[in-house]
């Protein structure tokens, strides 16, 4: 893979079908964060029993090192990841999100690839843990759809973005 110099906007124009499935590119503002984090409701999403939050928006310089979209998107089957709300129940998910009350589940667009974190530790004790994308996650499973197109990041990509809380 070679790295691509130049403006996000710039990168992956080519983006369509990819893997076999329509993708559209990923736009993070920037002040979109994910927490890793003890919660209540969600549980226990700590890395390593501690807890950090990381800026999604610190992360577009690896997320396009690559060329193309197809050189960085993986085709991820939807069971393997771990989620915010994975192992709730329907009646908290979708429509009824626990989190948005489900306007962001309706407003989402599901061709658009979320982020994922693999080998590290998470409730369900999947391969991959969710970083973003949650809503777009059980859309598609909610269209009975079996795989997405997602970034999958290490720890070696990620850890020096993750801010302690
Ligand atoms: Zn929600």
């Amino acid at each position: 893979m070679t790295k691509k110099e130049g403006l996000w906007d710039d990168v992956f124009e080519d983006f369509g079908v990819v893997n076999g499935m329509l993708t559209r590119p990923l736009g993070l503002l920037d002040y979109q964060t994910h927490y890793f984090n003890v919660d209540e409701y969600y549980g226990d999403w700590r890395l390593d029993g501690k807890e950090y939050v990381i800026n999604l928006y610190d992360l577009m310089p690896v997320l396009n090192d690559c060329e193309t979209a197809a050189d960085v998107l993986c085709k991820v089957n939807l069971n393997d990841i771990a989620w915010k709300g994975f192992d709730h129940d329907k009646s908290s998910l979708g429509d009824y999100c626990g989190c948005c009350g489900g306007y962001r589940f309706r407003d989402c667009d599901a061709t658009i690839p979320g982020i994922l974190l693999e080998g590290v530790q998470n409730p369900g004790g999947k391969y991959y843990r969710c970083l973003d994308g949650k809503h777009r996650i059980y859309a598609l499973m909610s269209y009975q759809m079996q795989y997405g197109n997602f970034y999958v990041l290490n720890m070696s990509d990620i850890e020096k973005y993750l801010i302690p809380l």
